[in-house]
């Protein structure tokens, strides 16, 4: 049994904690701020309430797992987990206007057939076809398994792109998002589709390897969840799970160094100068340069922190406080789609504000998220420019960016201004200050392809005994991804370097 000190207690960071206590560990996880979950927070105003982070579950096999691994209540017996039918709506430039079902490849097929025209539907569903050859082939070795060292082999794009025949004899084939769009969707609309995932995890369309295709293919397959109480509720759960299995939290306990003794992590030093010793150091926040002085936590050949994305953004969210009663038919998420995709890009990924943003409408069907039925919680957002690249604290410019997204949500919910009570905004600069990440920026999910531009550093640090769990290190960020970086790194700690995965 060894004494084990967390930093943070994120989703990535709890999730390794729970697995290492039930494994015989002593567990203390140090959180800077008076609670847990990161991310995942919840604000409430006069009986509104609303997701602060993630608001809906895309894989929940991995916190199902987390859950069977650490007690014997299942997940679904900590929250209630609900299917968002449709698992989307979306609204194009053009328009078009078309609800894809949860879950069902089928029924989705149908529905672009049936708005879009033109076989849509065929073409989406060879397209995720291929993207399941993706999420396949990035099971394992990427997203399954630790970081594998001679990592050079996950720069080859798993996504089995169509060779397009050119009028010379070359062939091309399409290495990013974009150019599967352009050459493979051939639609507009199912191109604005593929780009909306993209984005919505952060992605650069434009730069992001084709191998994005499995985040589609994973929301299309596994479903989109809704948590009762919101995805806070699951963070909940994870951090009674943790109590249980007798895991410590240490709240306002901001780790400002890592103790390194003989070569090896030691223990955490706090910001009021107290030393807690430890034989084992997971991070699960994003490293900052101070934290191991003197010491680089990974070097290039260790893959470095998303070098692929030279602007990682973040999100600006809309909390809305809404009169009147949500419809018995309102959709939960609707995406609505700007007409110049390009020019959202270059704002975001070039550190400026979009004029008009994809933004993302969310109507949850909860009775815990408003006072009585007779008002509803709606959140806007989208993905934006991080803190820093833009003065997320100029209120000209928060109020510009409001109202932006008011207006293109007036596409999905007419007379959205006149039902509205309150509207409270959170940027990245909220963000920033939520998680300590710089900039208030949110890490995506870890793909193979692009010459490994879009892995993450490893669990393993370069100073033994000092593991990184969350969406800063591998296998990237997003609630799924953070929550298998915690089963990698407990693997790591009670089973060595030899550890290979979970079967
Ligand atoms: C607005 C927003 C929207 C998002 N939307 C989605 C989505 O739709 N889908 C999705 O899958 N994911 C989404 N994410 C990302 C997702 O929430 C995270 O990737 C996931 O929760 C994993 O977080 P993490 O484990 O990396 O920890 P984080 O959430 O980054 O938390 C890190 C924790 O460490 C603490 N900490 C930092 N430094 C120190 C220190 N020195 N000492 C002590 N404690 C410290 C912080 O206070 C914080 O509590 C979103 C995130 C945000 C912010």
């Amino acid at each position: 049994m060894a004494r084990i000190a967390v930093i943070g207690a994120g989703m990535g960071a709890m999730a390794a904690a729970a697995r290492l206590a039930v494994a015989g560990h002593r567990v203390t996880v140090y959180e800077r701020s008076e609670t847990f979950g990161g991310s995942v927070g919840r604000y409430a105003h006069e009986g509104f309430a609303f997701d602060t982070g993630p608001t809906l579950l895309h894989l929940p096999a991995v916190y199902r797992d987390l859950f069977v691994k650490t007690g014997k209540e299942p997940l679904e017996r900590c929250v209630t987990m609900t299917q968002v039918d449709p698992a989307s709506r979306h609204i194009f430039a053009d328009g078009t206007t078309v609800s894809l079902p949860n879950a069902s490849r089928a029924g989705v097929v149908a529905a672009l057939d049936a708005a879009l025209g033109g076989g849509a539907g065929a073409v989406w569903g060879e397209f995720l076809d291929r993207a399941r050859d993706a999420w396949d082939r990035s099971r394992r070795p990427l997203l399954e398994e630790p970081l594998r060292s001679d990592w050079q082999v996950l720069g080859r794009d798993p996504y089995p792109a169509l060779r397009q025949r050119r009028l010379l004899r070359s062939a091309r084939q399409a290495g990013t998002v974009a150019e599967v769009g352009a050459w493979e969707l051939s639609d507009p609309r199912l191109a604005a589709l593929f780009d909306g995932y993209a984005l919505s995890y952060g992605l650069d369309p434009l730069r992001a390897p084709a191998a994005a295709a499995l985040l589609p293919y994973m929301e299309e397959t596994f479903g989109s969840w809704y948590v009762s109480g919101g995805i806070r509720a699951l963070a909940q759960a994870v951090y009674e799970r943790c109590l249980a299995r007798k895991v410590e939290f240490v709240f306002g306990g901001e780790v400002a160094r890592v103790v390194e003794k003989d070569g090896r992590a030691a223990g955490v030093e706090l910001l009021d100068g107290t030393v807690a010793e430890a034989g084992h150091v997971v991070l699960g926040a994003r490293p900052n340069p101070g934290l191991v002085p003197g010491q680089e936590l990974w070097r290039d050949g260790d893959v470095a922190v998303q070098p692929g994305q030279g602007v990682v953004p973040g999100r600006f969210l809309v909390l809305l406080s809404l009169r009147g009663a949500r419809p018995a038919d309102a959709v939960h998420r609707t995406l609505v789609h700007p007409a110049d995709g390009a020019s959202e890009r270059e704002a975001v990924f070039g550190g400026r504000l979009a004029d008009r943003p994809t933004v993302t409408v969310l109507r949850p069907d909860d009775p815990s998220t408003r006072p009585d039925d007779a008002h509803e919680a709606v959140t806007l957002m989208a993905t934006v420019a991080p803190h820093g690249a833009v003065d997320w604290t100029d209120a000209a410019l928060r109020e510009r960016c409001t109202d932006a997204l008011i207006e293109a949500a007036s596409a999905a919910m007419p007379g959205i201004r006149e039902r509205l009570l309150h509207a409270e905004v959170r940027t990245p600069a909220e963000t920033a200050a939520d998680t300590g990440a710089e900039g208030g920026s949110v890490p995506a999910p870890a793909l193979a392809g692009a010459r490994g531009a879009y892995l993450h550093p490893g669990n393993r640090t370069r100073l033994p005994g000092l593991y990184a769990a969350g969406g800063w290190s591998h296998p990237g960020g997003g609630l799924a991804h953070a929550g298998m970086s915690g089963a990698l790194v407990a693997g790591l700690i009670v089973e060595g370097d030899g550890f290979r995965g979970s079967q």
